[in-house]
This record gives structure tokens, C-alpha cells and sequence, in this order.
């Protein structure tokens, strides 16, 4: 079972929150000046690293409330969670710094490694 910890209710089970998509994009400014493309992208184009990725979830069957998380696409461990406009934990601070590069083969499940 994936645990997930919320910043204000602490660890409970996956299947108590929801998953909001990529964290820390923030609405344009001036939208009537943007072009088509320019909304299109902000709208629809969203990162999908193999890696370190921040996200925000919602604690839907909890509290309620939305907040920060880091977390590993490949092995699904969260590296830390945080409240909106709070500090990030030490880990985000590799986002950017090659963190969504390709895992080793270590790093794949042995299922994944077995198929090939
Ligand atoms: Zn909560």
C-alpha cells in the first residue's frame, strides 16, 4: 500500500487522495495577449518526467486540502510533501538539476527488466 503524507493529517493510505497533475504552474498574467499557441501550451503541455516530478494532490477523503508533492515516477516514492506556499523539502531542490533524466536499470523493477 502507497502511503502518502498530508502536510496537515500526516501518513494515511493512497486511496484517501487525488491527483491534481503537475505542481507550480501558475495562470498567465495577461491572457488576452496571449496567442493561440501560447494558451494551447499552458492549457494542454505538461511535463512527464521519468524521475523527480512536482505534483499537487488533494487529500479528498481527508482533510480536503490541496498541497505540494515530490515524487518518483519510476519507483512512486514521494520524497516530501508540503503546503501550498510553504517551503519544498531539500529533494526539490534536484528538480531541474538532472532529476527527470532516465533511471539506471538499477533502478526499474525487476518485472520491468524481465520483459525485455
Ligand atoms: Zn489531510
Amino acid at each position: 500500500m502507497l502511503i502518502i503524507d498530508c502536510p496537515w493529517c500526516g501518513p494515511r493510505a493512497e486511496s484517501e487522495f487525488a491527483y491534481g497533475g503537475e505542481g507550480g504552474i501558475a495562470r498567465p498574467g495577461a491572457t488576452e495577449a496571449m496567442s493561440d499557441e501560447q494558451w494551447g501550451d499552458y492549457v494542454f503541455m505538461r511535463k512527464n518526467p521519468k524521475g523527480l516530478h512536482h505534483e499537487q494532490w488533494r487529500h479528498a477523503s481527508g482533510c480536503g486540502k490541496w498541497f505540494n508533492a515530490l515524487r518518483d515516477t519510476v519507483s512512486y516514492r514521494f520524497h516530501g510533501t508540503w503546503k501550498i506556499g510553504a517551503e519544498p523539502p531539500p529533494a526539490f531542490a534536484r528538480l531541474g538539476q538532472g532529476a527527470a533524466t532516465p533511471a539506471t536499470p538499477a533502478a526499474l523493477p525487476a518485472a520491468e527488466g524481465a520483459a525485455r
